[in-house]
């Protein structure tokens, strides 16, 4: 039952020899989702021994070469490495016409299918969804259209008390409705509440990603209450006019949202090779939210099962 995140990389527009550009995978119950992939990220997945197979979701927030150009290597070491499961691509119609010339002498040979996946830029939106995790894009601020994501897991059914239904010895084809809300009524006519049969599911876990946009206040809105927020923080404060010419956030702006959305942890990352050192990110974001950590090159984040109380 993971939730967890593992970052990439971390610098903004051009790489360090410490920080490769945005690139992170999130493993949300075993589903491998690449979030951006930026230069070098097919180096860094070997690294931290992901699959290639494994990775079948990219999600590219938008098209400024620092967070796609790394998706040409990682879509050519998959065909020579003969994978045939098919990689669905989330982003901005663009990417098909800026990838086609090359991919052209690639295309009939490749093992595996692309599907492409155009995000919606105006409007919250759901893009992915199966049976335990669902995956939505919202509307950043930037010079060109640009997607956070949220990725949440389902809210799942009650649990049942196993002593509870051998107790009032309940038929095992009332169960499922039992789980779904319903109380039991014996033979005799006695209504047993379903909320004494049952224990409440594990709360959702959550994530969103905001990247390459200003602090917009319509975003605390959509990731409010997630158990991890990674924004960016291309600038300090004292760059905060550059910040706002260049549609990019300050590391106290950040934090600033994150406080309003009320999130449990805030990750900062994408910042600018302008500054020597990125303590002082950590600083200023931490004067106004306490539980804030800076991303680096692979650290990982894990969310923990958030067990109800009557589980042990
Ligand atoms: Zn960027």
């Amino acid at each position: 039952m993971t939730f967890e995140l593992t970052i990439l990389g971390s610098s903004s527009a051009i790489p360090t020899s410490e920080r490769y550009l945005t690139a992170q995978v999130l493993n949300a119950l075993e589903r491998f989702f690449l979030i951006d992939c930026g230069e070098g990220t097919q180096i860094r997945l070997r690294q931290m021994k992901f699959s290639f197979d494994r990775i079948r979701h990219i999600f590219i927030s938008h098209l400024h070469g620092d967070h796609f150009y790394g998706l040409p290597g990682f879509i050519s070491t998959r065909n020579l490495m003969g994978i045939k499961t098919d990689l669905h691509i989330y982003s901005h119609s663009d990417l098909i016409k800026m990838l086609d010339p090359l991919l052209e002498h690639l295309k009939e040979d490749l093992p595996f299918k692309l599907v492409f996946h155009p995000l919606n830029f105006k409007k919250f939106d759901q893009i992915f969804s199966d049976e335990k995790i669902e995956v939505f894009s919202f509307p950043l601020n930037h010079r060109i259209p640009c997607c956070g994501f949220l990725f949440r897991e389902k809210q799942q059914i009650p649990n049942l008390i196993r002593q509870k239904i051998e107790e009032y010895r309940i038929p095992v084809r009332q169960l499922r409705a039992i789980k779904e809300g319903a109380d039991y009524e014996d033979e005799n006519g006695r209504i047993i509440p379903h909320a004494e049969l049952t224990y409440p599911p594990v709360k959702p876990r959550s994530y969103a990603f905001c990247t390459d946009t200003t602090c917009l206040d319509a975003v605390a809105g959509i990731v409010s209450e997630v158990d991890l927020l990674y924004h960016e923080a291309t600038f300090l404060h004292r760059d905060e006019n550059l910040a706002g010419l260049t549609f990019h956030s300050t590391a106290r702006q950040a934090a600033t949202l994150a406080l309003k959305a009320n999130v449990k942890k805030l990750i900062l990352g994408h910042f600018s090779t302008r500054y020597k050192k990125t303590d002082p990110f950590l600083e200023e974001a931490k004067a106004v939210f306490e539980n804030t950590e800076l991303a680096s090159d692979g650290t990982r984040f894990t969310i923990p099962l958030q067990k109800s109380a009557c589980q042990s």
